[in-house]
């Protein structure tokens, strides 16, 4: 088997304030196939996007890193001065759409402009060799080639986050990571969005997606592979089918078979919400982090925390209820 496109391992991150620390990635360990689409899947604040940013090797105060090692196509990261991150990973080796990305594009540029700017922070360019690569992708992407000289605002939503997407993968990195790309998007739109990075991936413009949403049931169109964390911890990980057609870990089933919207809304639509509220990541529950909120706790669950163990073919689960069908 060849070996991850991505591979994290032991990963543990905090931030840290007056009050202590806020443990947000605790122990993780996480892989990237190539040429898989893995989903990262949770509640807001349960730690995805900190562990993102280990992976990628963006950590600034008040994150501090405490441990773990990260492998990225072969270059070991921590390793790596942040400048050197900067030049030759960033945006070559990977390219990262965070959540804020449609509202953080600066409004007074063209999308041309925007990409002279990210093209030159990693090789020397011409005018006429940015613009010719610019729109040779959009046709590649039957993306409209005029809207590289729109600015954002003339772009409706779903089509400025293709076209972020687009400009963002210009060198052709081997993993594109996108933080809820879809979240603000309706069905059909989400549709086209995810067609676009999938069809990416076919022609070898990209290698691997990595994908972080809140929403479990978006993975199901397009992941290969998902993890599921809570409270800063992997909770349950294996292939997309085995987790979407027999979830074990019952925060998974719940992520599966609910919605965060306003319960009647929820109602109508015959879908329950998650009860409670993800836990402080200062002073997180002892025992299984999820227990506050399980309908299957049991008395152990109170005071020893479940280990990640695997399953077999592939899975992991986190949970006394499965402790005992664990493979060695
Ligand atoms: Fe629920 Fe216990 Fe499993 Fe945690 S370990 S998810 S509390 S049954």
């Amino acid at each position: 088997m060849s070996e991850p496109l991505l591979l994290g391992l032991n990963l543990r991150a905090a931030y840290r304030i007056r009050l202590g620390e806020i443990r947000a990635v605790d122990g993780v360990d996480f892989e990237v196939p190539r040429g898989a689409v893995v989903g990262l899947a949770g509640e807001s604040g349960c730690g995805k996007s900190t562990l993102v940013n280990v992976l990628l090797a963006n950590v600034r105060p008040p994150l501090m890193l405490k441990s773990g090692k990260i492998l990225l196509d072969g270059l070991e990261l921590l390793g790596m001065a942040r400048e050197e991150v900067r030049k030759k990973v960033w945006g070559v080796k990977v390219s990262y759409v965070p959540q804020s990305a449609l509202n953080a594009i600066n409004p007074t540029k063209r999308i041309i402009e925007l990409v002279k700017d990210a093209i030159r922070q990693h090789k020397p360019a011409t005018d006429e060799e940015i613009i010719s690569l610019c729109k040779k992708r959009f046709e590649e992407l039957n993306l409209p080639v005029d809207s590289v000289y729109k600015y954002p605002h003339e772009l409706s939503g779903g089509m400025r986050q293709r076209v972020i997407i687009a400009i963002s993968t210009l060198l052709n990195p081997r993993l594109l990571v996108v933080d809820e790309p879809t979240s603000a998007l309706d069905v059909s739109t989400q549709k086209q969005v995810l067609r676009m990075m999938l069809d990416m991936k076919k022609d070898r413009i990209i290698d691997s997606i990595l994908f972080v949403t809140h929403e479990l049931p978006v993975l199901r169109q397009v992941a290969t592979h998902v993890y599921v964390m809570y409270a800063g911890k992997i909770v349950e990980y294996g292939p997309a089918d085995s987790i979407f057609f027999s979830p074990m870990h019952p925060y998974t089933k719940a992520l599966m078979y609910s919605v965060m919207t306003p319960e009647p809304e929820s109602r109508a639509r015959g879908l329950v919400t998650i009860p409670g509220e993800p836990p402080s990541l200062l002073m997180p529950p002892q025992g299984c982090r999820f227990h506050p909120r399980c309908p299957y706790a049991m008395d152990v669950c109170r005071v020893r925390e479940p280990k990640l163990l695997s399953m077999g073919e592939g899975r992991g689960v986190a949970c006394f209820l499965h402790h005992s069908e664990a493979v060695n």
